[in-house]
């Protein structure tokens, strides 16, 4: 491990999910000293994002990593809309978008398998320092440097830096430093997941690797990963947490779904409340947020995680030009203005729509997006459109544009 001779001379990273992690290895790509602080003892093994987007994995390709996810990943170039009772309402095919990206596709693979791999990289880093089982409480800062204050098993340990990036996740202390809202809402419904090995292709022989199923009562993602399918349900009301993720529960829900008995859940249960919140700044100073520290919103379209690495590939290409003086670092402003941009205006909007896709009871309503969404789909000016908004590129560039 190799560290500027100035120990204060570097950059804070708060949080190592794949905002922190990527932040991390961006900055120390550019040669500048990174102290990284994780909480837990060891990488985190959630089992939440497993959609790749396009504009992701050439990020990831820049930094070398586009791999670990193409080899423990599912290639996923369709992706489909469709309605429980009469099956597909719309269908898109991200091979339109080869003009556009190098990826036109959506890679599944488990987010926890990214953090593995970026783990094993900074590892080797010369210039990053990972430091587990430390927890973030808080930063300050004055004209030079923050000083962030974390707890470790031999007590309170103060570490001072350039700046810090906030990358701790939805309940960031960094934010708290910051002293921003977090405004926004939390879906009264909860979602359950499960992984199974159960072949899904069996009760839906036309089922795409990304599939929303809308329903009035029972409506479902489906995923394919590479060695499982994770299928996810709306919580029952009045059904409590430690219920929904039983054996039993899990088994019939799955087995009246898909009408067959041998459901089989094999694997995880997971069960996550849903929130749809943006930080009212990202920045302050030197103490800067992204992620899901900046912005949490639902995983209908699979773009939490996705955005909190384009925050941090943004962050650390401003904090670059800053750390080289070639930029004043009031640039971190455009980094707020761009990624507060995207969270608001573009993945709470989408996630928002497809939440209400899946979810919409009323049968009018129901009618009017399935036609709507019908009438994209079987456009290719429109459908090309829509998916270079879903697919996160048409976001990502306008938000990029912006000064
Ligand atoms: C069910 C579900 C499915 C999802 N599917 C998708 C998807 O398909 N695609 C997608 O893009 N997104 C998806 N998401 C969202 C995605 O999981 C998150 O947006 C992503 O994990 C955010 O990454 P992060 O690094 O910002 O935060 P996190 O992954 O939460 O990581 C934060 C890290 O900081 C650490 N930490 C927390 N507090 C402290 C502290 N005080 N001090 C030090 N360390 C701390 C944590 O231990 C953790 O390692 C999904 C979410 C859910 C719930």
């Amino acid at each position: 491990m190799k560290m500027s001779s100035n120990p204060d001379e570097r950059i804070i990273v708060a949080g190592g999910g794949p905002t922190g992690l990527i932040a991390a290895l961006s900055l120390a790509n550019q040669n500048i000293p990174v102290l990284l602080l994780e909480q837990q003892e060891a990488p985190q093994d959630h089992r939440r994002a497993t959609t790749f987007h396009p504009p992701t994995l050439e990020y990831l390709d820049q930094l070398g990593m586009v791999d670990a996810v193409l080899d423990d990943g599912r290639v996923t170039p369709v992706w489909q809309f469709r309605d429980r009772q009469t099956g597909v309402v719309a269908e898109f095919d991200l091979g339109a978008l080869t003009d556009e990206t190098k990826y036109p596709y959506r890679v599944q693979c488990e987010q926890m398998e990214l953090n593995r791999a970026l783990y094993g990289t900074l590892e080797d880093h010369p210039n990053v320092e990972v430091r587990f089982s430390h927890q973030v409480l808080g930063a300050e800062q004055d004209a030079d440097h923050v000083t962030v204050r974390a707890a470790t098993s031999d007590g309170e340990e103060s570490f001072r830096g350039r700046y810090v990036f906030g990358a701790d996740g939805a309940r960031s202390n960094i934010r708290r430093s910051l002293g921003v809202g977090f405004d926004g809402f939390t879906y009264d419904e909860k979602v359950v997941q499960y992984g199974t090995t159960f072949d899904v292709s069996e009760a839906m022989p036309d089922i795409a690797g990304v599939a929303y199923i809308s329903d009035p009562d029972e409506w479902c993602v489906i995923l394919h990963l590479p060695k499982y399918w994770r299928v996810t349900f709306s919580a029952r009301e009045g059904e409590s947490d430690d219920v929904a993720v039983r054996d039993d529960v899990a088994e019939a829900r799955m087995a009246a779904f898909f009408g067959k008995s041998g459901a089989v859940v094999e694997l995880h249960r997971n069960i996550w409340s849903i929130h749809q919140r943006v930080a009212e700044d990202f920045r302050k100073g030197r103490i800067v947020i992204g992620g899901d520290a900046a912005h949490i919103n639902s995983p209908m379209g699979g773009m939490g995680m996705n955005s909190g690495v384009h925050d941090a590939v943004n962050f650390a290409e401003k904090m670059g030009q800053i750390w080289r003086g070639e930029a004043e670092d009031s640039v971190l402003d455009r980094y707020t203005r761009q990624r507060r941009h995207v969270a608001l205006e573009d993945v709470r909007q989408q996630t928002i729509r497809n939440t209400k896709f899946i979810a919409e009871k009323d049968p009018a309503e129901r009618q009017k997006s399935h036609y709507a969404m019908r009438a994209i789909a079987d456009d290719p000016q429109k459908s090309f459109g829509f998916m270079m908004g879903s697919s996160m590129i048409a976001g990502l560039r306008a938000a990029n544009a912006l000064e």
